[in-house]
């Protein structure tokens, strides 16, 4: 029996090569350009099935409570025991802004009045995008979801910056605490490529 709903793309990786058709089961998949299309899809050769591929959207928040910035300590792979902002993929059907309350309840338990669009940065090496709200924490309440070690509230001068979970995260609190000095905060739209391969040197160090 061929379960249905198998697609061989592996998560984390969008464009391996697909196995089996997620409408027919078929492993008849051909990688070619459609007719009135400009890229190649996988197309299920057994049943006419397109299967686009498109980013996903990684949605979160960055909480704040007073002058201090709520993270979450990972305790999950990729990037366990680095710390990060409550993030996480849209669900299909759910709006933007709910995911980003979503993910924060799961990984801090903190309700957030979720604000303005601050950071939206596209990752076209992995294909996301990802999109990180501020968010006021109305009272400093919160605790360590399944996927967190710890949850707690940093001053800037605080902040472990050479155990932040991801680029995407660094980036956005490095801009934020940048334009709170400034005096407000531009949604800030930026891309980061692929990370360049480390110097022969410094690979295999330890
Ligand atoms: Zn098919």
């Amino acid at each position: 029996m061929v379960a249905r709903g198998i697609a061989g793309a592996v998560c984390g990786d969008d464009n391996a090569t697909m196995r089996f058709c997620s409408s027919c089961g078929s492993a008849r998949i051909g990688l070619r350009v459609p007719d009135g299309d400009s890229l190649p899809r996988h197309v299920c050769e057994a049943c006419g099935e397109i299967h686009y591929q498109n980013p996903k959207v990684v949605v979160g928040c960055l909480p704040t409570y007073g002058e201090r910035v709520l993270m979450c300590l990972r305790a999950i792979e990729p990037r366990r025991g680095l710390w990060t902002l409550p993030a996480g993929f849209l669900e299909n059907g759910e709006t933007v802004v709910a995911g980003a309350a979503r993910e924060t309840w799961e990984e801090a338990h903190a309700r957030v009045d979720v604000g303005e669009l601050y950071t939206l940065i596209s990752l076209p090496h992995i294909n996301q995008i990802y999109m990180v709200f501020r968010a006021t924490l109305p009272e400093p309440a919160f605790a360590p979801g399944p996927e967190s070690l710890e949850v707690r509230l940093f001053d800037e001068h605080e902040v472990p910056w050479d155990r932040i979970a991801f680029r995407t995260i660094g980036r956005t609190l490095r801009n934020f605490f940048l334009d709170r000095k400034l005096g407000g905060f531009p949604t800030r739209v930026s891309a980061l490529e692929r990370r360049p391969p480390a110097p022969p040197e410094l690979r295999g160090a330890g």
